[in-house]
């Protein structure tokens, strides 16, 4: 009944297991969500009232295909102020979230059988956009040592006469890794030499704690030219509902998802693009206050995590998640096919908390959690891990 296409395409695990909490929560069982990447605070009032402002201005018809217009600009001065990356009106197409800048972009560039590179570990949904856009996904294997950050080296075992694109999610879902200046340039000159682009999924740019993010489009000319930017609202100003992301790229590609979004979508909902502007133009300080916030629980879940036995966790420099190594109890736990979904399986029945399965990111050894969720919850959620390694043992 259903298409070929959609035989090898695995449902989010990441909505998935938040579905099934959900359910859970219904019939009254409290839950410890450490699963879901969805912040805990609400939209800032200042972009509400924006939102709110233009419903009642009725700025509810029909709008130009790549995005309203003040907020191209205001993306176009962030790129520029807090960046360092130029960018014109008809680079900047906006879309309803990142996941539909990412799909868009991919309709727009790939042709049937052409290979993009997703480094291990990768975020859940990246294989199967490409395979949805008919590419093929080829798994960059990295090294634990570099916490995971793909290399030159790395990059080069995998190039093929039909590799089209580099997917790089800095800073990283699942690990929270930061590229250095020094990295993204040799990764830079290995694609522009091999006329690779480079989609950079810089989502999560805002939650960096040691300021040391830098944007890819903004290390030269030629950089920029290869590179896709793909940018949110989703987890810098928490409007995770509101379905607002973006692309930067140059004008040959933003045409090209102009067209694409143009005919899917025609653009993403207006209100949300006002609320999103507000943000931008208004909302600052509610976000440097969010990311302190955030510091200050994965500082608490690093000092809980160092504690238990058998575990370890790639440092995060960014992001709201840890990627926890639980690899030392492989054989205290039975499993089948999978040795993560069967941890996670039991952690969430036997405990009451919910984590995300590494194999969701392409590696079996690890879970994720994230950190985005009220510290109670975290708190309680990390001993429901310790218990849990525990009784392992
Ligand atoms: N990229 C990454 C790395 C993500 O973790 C997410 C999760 N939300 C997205 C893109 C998609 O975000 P959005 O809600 O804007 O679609
Ligand atoms: N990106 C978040 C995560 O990885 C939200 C879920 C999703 O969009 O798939 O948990």
């Amino acid at each position: 009944m259903l298409s070929n296409k959609l035989k090898n395409i695995t449902p989010s695990y990441t909505i998935g297991i938040s579905s099934k909490v959900a359910q859970l929560q219904e019939k009254g069982i409290s839950i410890c969500n450490l699963s879901i990447g969805e912040p805990d605070f609400n939209v800032p009032i200042k972009a509400k009232d924006v939102a709110i402002d233009a419903l009642n201005n009725n700025k509810t018809k029909y709008d130009s295909v790549s995005g309203v217009n003040e907020l191209k600009q205001e993306i176009i001065r962030k790129l520029k102020d807090e960046n360092n990356a130029n960018y014109d009106l008809d680079e900047i197409v906006i879309s309803s979230g990142a996941k539909h800048a990412i799909t868009n972009t991919l309709i727009s560039i790939l042709n049937p059988g052409d290979e993009v590179l997703v480094p291990k570990p990768y975020w859940v949904s990246y294989p199967e956009m490409i395979k949805l856009c008919s590419g093929v996904p080829v798994f960059v294997d990295t090294d634990r040592k570099n916490n995971f950050k793909i290399t030159v080296s790395d990059i080069k075992k995998n190039i093929s006469s039909k590799t089209k694109m580099l997917f790089l999610s800095n800073p990283s879902n699942p690990t929270g890794a930061i590229y250095t200046r020094e990295e993204l340039e040799n990764i830079v000159d290995i694609c522009i030499k091999n006329n690779i682009y480079i989609l950079a999924d810089e989502i999560y740019e805002k939650i960096s704690y040691e300021d040391d993010f830098v944007s890819i489009a903004s290390l030269s000319s030629k950089a920029k030219d290869i590179t896709i930017t793909i940018n949110g609202f989703s987890k810098s100003v928490a409007m995770t509902g509101m379905r607002v992301g973006y692309s930067a790229s140059n004008k040959t590609i933003s045409r090209g998802i102009s067209t694409v979004q143009g005919h899917l979508v025609s653009h993403p909902s207006t209100i949300s693009q006002w609320c999103a502007y507000g943000a931008l133009k208004y909302c600052s300080n509610d976000i440097d206050d969010m990311v302190k916030i955030y510091k200050k629980k994965r500082d608490l879940a690093i000092d809980m995590l160092s504690k238990i036995n058998y575990i370890d966790y790639i440092y995060p420099k960014g992001a709201f998640y840890m990627f926890i190594d639980i690899s030392n109890l492989k054989n205290k736990l039975d499993y089948k096919d999978s040795f993560s979904v069967e941890f996670c399986d039991k952690l969430l029945s036997n405990n009451n908390v919910a984590a995300v399965p590494g194999i969701a990111f392409g590696m079996d050894d690890y879970i994720r959690i994230s950190y985005a969720c009220s510290e109670e919850n975290l708190v309680n959620g990390i001993k429901g891990i310790e218990e849990f390694v525990n009784s392992l043992l």
